[in-house]
């Protein structure tokens, strides 16, 4: 058992550590954060989710020590109902620079009746604390990108261990999760839903959840290697992952979409008794990304929502003289879904999103 005691500029006691082997015991000196007047802010590392009849928390769970001695950690809330029922899991900030999530994460807190709910809903607003502060898509810790290293590994890089602790620990218990994500901060794009197209029960939930949420465009997709909603449902969690907007914005149009959607799934889930709304006409795409062929400043042709023709121009890569160097095409019929709205782009950069007809193959 070792004990660090870390001290700040200022001389304060910031935390104590207590470590044996590989388990980490962590204590903050400072007294715990208030909000609303009516609880604590606790940091912990073997975070309390059980349902207690109306209850209502925050608090922040410690991933690891960063190199600088402070603890990442993930803040998340947890409201259960008057009666106990499904567990729902609402997760935003995967990626640090789409902003559209966090604030429907935080305002689906605020609208919850617990009076009126069933089951217990847990809020994460902020997944990857140090990419959202370093306004990042990766994490600047370690370079990775979240949503490609799950389900993760406990003796992995910071984002790895962050990865295994969200579903191992903070999401393994859930009914359904929904992970909303958006564009970045340099491109933007229409509203689409994901989810996990595989044969069964966990596919189903997915597919059925998506139609509730209320977005038209669907992505059935496979399961994707270190992508969330691919390790829950290799776990038998059925899971969604939705994109809205970006420019590093929080646009109130995108975000209460967001919300409204949440909301939505959980009339789904009959944890508010409302009658659940379903996507009548779900329109089926795949995503056919177009990458810059050079660098330069791409005169981008169309706007996200115009409908594309296989080997139709969607722009043209001007070199630092102004002469053109390289065209974009469509890789097929169908609509232009995003775009970078940047214009300067460096090689291999995703300038467009072509989404393709198609059809779920399993559910
Ligand atoms: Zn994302």
């Amino acid at each position: 058992m070792n004990e660090v005691l870390l001290i700040d500029s200022l001389k304060r006691l910031c935390y104590t550590i207590v470590s044996s082997s590989d388990k980490l015991i962590f204590y903050s000196a400072f007294p715990p954060q208030r909000w609303h007047g009516t609880g604590m802010v606790q940091t912990v590392t073997e975070p309390d989710l059980r349902y207690r009849p109306l209850r209502r928390e925050r608090m922040r769970c410690v991933v690891a020590l960063a190199l600088d001695g402070t603890p990442l950690t993930v803040p998340l809330e947890i409201i259960c109902g008057a009666a106990d029922g499904p567990r729902l899991a609402v997760i935003a900030g995967v990626h640090g620079d789409e902003l559209e999530g966090v604030r429907a994460v935080q305002t689906v807190s605020t609208v919850i009746d617990q009076q009126r709910l069933n089951g217990t809903v847990l809020l994460i607003p902020v997944a990857n604390m140090a990419a959202f502060t370093a306004r990042m898509r990766r994490s600047p810790l370690d370079g990775v990108d979240l949503n490609r290293v799950f389900p993760g590994r406990p003796d992995g890089t910071i984002s790895e261990r962050l990865a295994y602790l969200m579903v191992q620990t903070l999401l393994a218990d859930a009914t359904l999760v929904v992970s909303l994500h958006g564009l970045g901060a340099l491109g933007m794009l229409l509203p689409w839903m994901e989810f996990v197209d595989t044969p069964g029960p966990v596919g189903q939930a997915s597919r059925a959840a998506a139609l509730a949420f209320g977005f038209p465009d669907l992505m059935p997709l496979p399961l994707l290697p270190g992508v969330l909603i691919a390790a829950l449902a290799q776990r038998g969690i059925p899971a969604i992952e939705g994109e809205i907007g970006g420019m590093g914005m929080i646009d109130p149009a995108n975000w209460r979409r967001y919300v409204t959607g949440v909301m939505q799934v959980m009339r789904h889930l009959r944890m508010i008794a409302d009658p659940p709304v379903y996507v009548a006409e779900p329109r089926y795409w795949e995503l056919r990304w177009v990458h810059a062929p050079a660098g330069g400043l791409f005169e981008r042709q169309f706007a996200p929502g115009d409908r594309v023709i296989c080997g139709e121009e969607l722009g043209t890569i001007i070199d630092p003289f102004g002469e053109p160097i390289d065209s974009i095409v469509a890789p097929c019929d169908g609509v232009a879904g995003a775009c970078q709205m940047v214009a300067s782009v460096h090689p291999g950069d995703p300038v467009a999103l072509v989404w393709s007809p198609s059809q779920p193959r399993h559910v």
